[in-house]
């Protein structure tokens, strides 16, 4: 069994987060420390902790990620100029909290992909 990270609090509305959009798969709420004007995080309900755990029964799941994106782009306003989706393994790819997540960026231009 996966462990918890702060995400699973968020889920359970045990510690406090701007939520935009909960179902039985997904939850997405503004994160905390926005790099752009719309800054959003869209975790599986379920703990994945990285991209390396994704199992092929999860396919659902991930593509859920993708849906809620979308619906949240439009809602943001951003979803003709565009945006950016990422998400972060492990410690070369940056990532922090071990609950795998999509960020959902934009509201400005984001430039070329980083890579440094
Ligand atoms: P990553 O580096 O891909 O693991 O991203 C983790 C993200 O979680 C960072 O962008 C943080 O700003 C964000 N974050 C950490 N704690 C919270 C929180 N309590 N509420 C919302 N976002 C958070």
């Amino acid at each position: 069994m996966a462990e918890e990270t702060l995400f699973s609090k968020i889920i359970r509305k045990e510690i406090p987060a701007d939520i935009l959009y909960q179902d039985d798969l997904v939850t997405a709420f503004r994160d905390i420390n926005p790099r752009a004007p719309s800054h959003i995080l869209i975790i599986p309900n379920k703990i994945i902790p990285t991209t390396n755990d994704v199992e092929e029964e999860d396919e659902a799941l991930m593509g859920r990620l993708f849906t809620v994106a979308k619906k949240l782009a439009k809602q943001e306003g951003i979803a003709e100029n565009g945006y950016r989706l990422i998400v972060n393994c492990n410690a070369h790819g940056g990532q922090e909290v071990y609950h795998i997540h999509m960020h959902l960026v934009g509201g400005q231009p984001l430039g070329p992909m980083l890579v440094n």
